[in-house]
């Protein structure tokens, strides 16, 4: 696991009261997703997103409302 991506782990882990690691999995429902959202576009849940090249997208995307974002539901194996 890179340092960014445990520092996002651990802000969605204390975001959603959760124990996650690199692989772990759950059920993303309109209540977390909502407050995912509501947390990165305040910045509150981006401490991994510090030096990152893509800020000013992701900015962009968070500002806008994440219109125009997809998500799309996958099967456990
Ligand atoms: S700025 Fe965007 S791409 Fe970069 S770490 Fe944050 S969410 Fe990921």
């Amino acid at each position: 696991m890179t340092a960014r991506d445990a520092a996002a782990a651990s802000a969605i882990s204390a975001l959603l009261g959760m124990d996650l690691q690199a692989g772990s999995r759950f059920a993303l429902d309109a209540d977390r997703l909502s407050a995912m959202r509501a947390a990165f576009a305040a910045g509150t849940s981006r401490a991994a997103c510090a030096d990152c090249q893509w800020q000013a997208l992701c900015d962009s995307v968070a500002a806008g409302g994440f219109r125009g974002t997809r998500l799309s539901a996958s099967r456990t194996p």
